[in-house]
């Protein structure tokens, strides 16, 4: 094979790898790995040693072990779920082999009678009886040396075997290009980095237990890190480079707003408030996330700045991810501009047509100011005249390419705020946000009380019910989070109807129920009826949208707590104690708490900085799990471990700075397509 073709193997469909078929490939496909390339990163997690045979008296429960048996009967039931078996022996023992969903051809192909075969698998006991169900390798006596063999193991797919997989990856090293280091000596020395090519047969053909920390791994992390980061230095640059007219304004109308606030902002609030003023100003495009945690304030800063941009002369649009939050933010507008000369308008989906196109004309003939809404605000029709400024609030809901578009759909004098709740770990945001500037609201509103938080077994439950009255009596509201069941929508929905029924007897006519099978209507039905404090306690799965304000809400019980993220949890605790009053979260666990369990109850207990908790959060569950980005399906690392290598990013960050100075970065270029960093920031959209 030529270089170039070589290199190009890598990326090519797993199908073309010899002896994968359409049937293996779409296995594979299920996994995620649809190039060759894919398959480098699915490195075996540990080891199985098949070198030590023993015979039939040495067996050990539980252990993988290779035995040599003679074949010396069968039992083919031929009634549907029950198993083949093939009685064998050595001289001294007897042990029995199962087969499930293997036919009787097949079975006396691979072990004729009275035969002698090697067979490897896991020891069980049965019936007073040794077995191997199933076994991972059957071969004649002939080929012992291949089983023999030390075999790595693979997390697999439902369909491949190990055999066929190792077959895969043995033809897929063989096949590995010798590619031109991309570091230097002196750096690869430093870092006590192998080459790519040896990293990569290293990891899949180690004689250990998978090694998060070892020299070949962590050169394929850094190799990922550094890659990520690259190609967001890249973005930021590129975003940099967007110049617009700055906007002029004296601040009138922003001054007017805060005199009339009942609270004073924190100062965290005016350091944002601040740095987005400067970005308005400046020629180059704003392109700024800000993060502060639920109920930091972010709202008052995302308005203050409209009412600036307003005042420069252009127009601007706040996007929420749902139609309740928008009409929330609605009102909060209305009220907050109220004495200014601001026209403010809500467009939904859920509007007449006629009303929608009266909208979109006043939109597009600048008779309206400032427009809230959620996705509808930036469908094709809509059309701005002078748009100046994007908000979107909540932004976790929505996609980074989606995103990307609508900053582009602004045009060029258009800068962009993204507002998220959700507090991700340091290591996350140089990934995630690394090409936007990053303002933070660390310091909650000092009005705000500590949520307490709780923690009691579900058996206990009726200790919660003389409480419940007494928020009741009180006019205090309740939220009540029924457990999450991963494995199926249709158990969340009978798990909260059944808490439903019950607190339903409990207290007649206070409680609403929301969940996942409910229409957009009937679900905002309920919701409205308990923003009016109609209902007492609403019970639902997690479906509430954080942001929502519920100035009533004091308590929130969170059932079957352990299965929910220390994030989430904070997040759904964070709907509570928004207005003056204490609030509490109680979080009811099922049967015993495990060692983790109580850690994370812990952290919660003691913090309630959402930055904090998310750090731990990351610990204790790894990155793939932070909230809304598993929803969103972006798995932002294949081989590397935000926690566990965080030095690394630091060492990339630095490096990353120094080759500004390169006039090229050809040299990057597999390294780059190896990672097809490309898929997360589409780089056309930027262009
Ligand atoms: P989030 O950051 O979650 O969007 P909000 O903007 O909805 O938070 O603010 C939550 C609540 O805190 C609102 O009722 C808001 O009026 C109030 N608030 C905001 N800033 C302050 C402040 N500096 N002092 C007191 N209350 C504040
Ligand atoms: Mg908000």
């Amino acid at each position: 094979m030529s270089i170039n073709k070589k290199i190009n193997y890598l990326f090519n469909e797993v199908s073309s790898i010899k002896g994968v078929g359409k049937k293996i490939s779409s296995y594979l496909k299920n996994k995620k790995i649809e190039k060759i390339n894919d398959l480098l990163w699915n490195a075996p997690y540990s080891y199985t040693d098949r070198s030590n045979m023993v015979t039939l008296n040495k067996l050990e429960i539980g252990k993988i072990l290779t035995i040599k048996i003679k074949v010396i009967k069968y039992n083919f039931p031929r009634i549907r779920n029950l198993p083949n078996k093939v009685s064998c022996e050595d001289s001294y023992g007897k042990i029995d082999i199962i087969f499930f969903n293997s036919r009787e051809g097949y079975i006396r192909k691979v072990m004729p009678l009275n035969s002698w075969v090697v067979i490897s698998g896991k020891i069980n006991y049965y019936k007073n009886k040794y077995q191997i169900t199933n076994p991972d390798y059957i071969t004649a006596t002939t080929n012992i040396d291949y089983v023999k063999k030390n075999i790595p193991k693979y997390s697999l797919t439902e369909g491949l075997n190990e055999k066929s997989y190792r077959k895969i990856i043995d033809e897929v090293l063989k096949n590995l290009p010798d590619i031109k280091e991309w570091y230097s000596d002196e750096f690869l020395k430093d870092m006590k980095f192998t080459d790519w090519k040896s990293s990569i047969i290293k990891i899949h053909t180690s004689k250990n237990d998978k090694d998060l920390n070892s020299n070949s791994y962590r050169r394929l992390a850094y190799d990922e890190i550094f890659s990520n980061l690259l190609v967001i230095s890249e973005n930021r640059k590129r975003l940099r480079k967007k110049k617009k007219k700055s906007k002029i304004f004296n601040k009138k109308a922003s001054s007017a707003i805060l005199k009339s606030l009942e609270f004073r902002l924190t100062s965290d609030q005016i350091n944002t408030i601040n740095e987005i003023e400067n970005d308005l100003k400046s020629k180059n495009k704003m392109f700024r996330i800000l993060q502060g945690d639920v109920g930091s304030g972010k709202t008052i800063v995302s308005l203050i700045s409209i009412a600036n941009t307003c005042e420069a002369g252009y127009q601007c649009a706040l996007m929420a991810p749902t139609e309740i939050l928008a009409s929330q933010h609605y009102f909060l507008a209305k009220k907050i501009f109220k004495n200014l000369n601001i026209k403010i308008e809500l467009l939904t989906s859920k509007m007449d047509n006629k009303r929608r196109k009266e909208i979109i004309n006043l939109i597009e003939n600048k008779k309206i100011d400032f427009l809230i809404g959620t996705h509808s605000l930036f469908q094709e029709k809509v059309k701005f005249k002078k748009l100046g400024l994007i908000i979107i609030d909540e932004q976790h809901k929505f996609g980074v390419r989606q995103r990307m578009k609508l900053a582009e759909k602004g045009g060029i004098n258009c800068d962009v705020l993204l507002m998220s709740a959700t507090p991700i770990p340091r290591t996350m945001i140089l990934t995630i946000y690394g090409d936007m500037d990053v303002s933070k609201i660390k310091e909650k509103p000092n009005n705000r009380k500590k949520i307490l938080t709780l923690s009691k077994p579900e058996t206990k439950i009726n200790e919660l019910w003389p409480l419940i009255k007494k928020n009741i009596d009180n006019k205090d509201q309740i939220f009540w989070v029924c457990p999450l069941i991963e494995e199926s929508k249709k158990l969340n929905y009978s798990s909260a109807l059944k808490r439903f029924d019950l607190l339903k007897k409990k207290f007649p006519g206070k409680v609403g129920l929301i969940h996942g099978g409910l229409e957009k209507d009937e679900k905002d039905q309920v919701l409205k009826k308990f923003l009016k404090n109609e209902i007492s306690i609403l019970v639902s799965t997690t479906v509430i949208e954080v942001g929502i304000d519920f100035p009533n809400a004091n308590l929130i019980i969170i059932e079957n707590s352990n299965k929910f993220g220390l994030a989430q949890l904070h997040q759904l605790r964070g709907r509570v104690g928004r207005g003056t009053k204490q609030g509490m979260c109680i979080l009811l666990y099922k049967g015993t708490l495990s060692q983790n369990g109580i850690k994370r109850i812990k952290i919660l207990k003691s913090t309630n900085d959402g930055f904090v908790i998310a750090e731990e959060d990351m610990k204790l569950r790894g990155h793939g799990d932070i909230m809304g980005f598993k929803q969103s399906g972006i798995k932002f690392y294949k081989i590397a471990d935000p926690v566990l290598h965080a030095d690394l990013f630091n060492i990339a960050e630095k490096k990353i700075v120094e080759i500004q100075k390169l006039k090229s970065l050809n040299k990057y270029n597999f390294l780059l397509k190896l990672f097809d960093r490309a898929e997360i920031i589409d780089k056309e959209l930027l262009n």
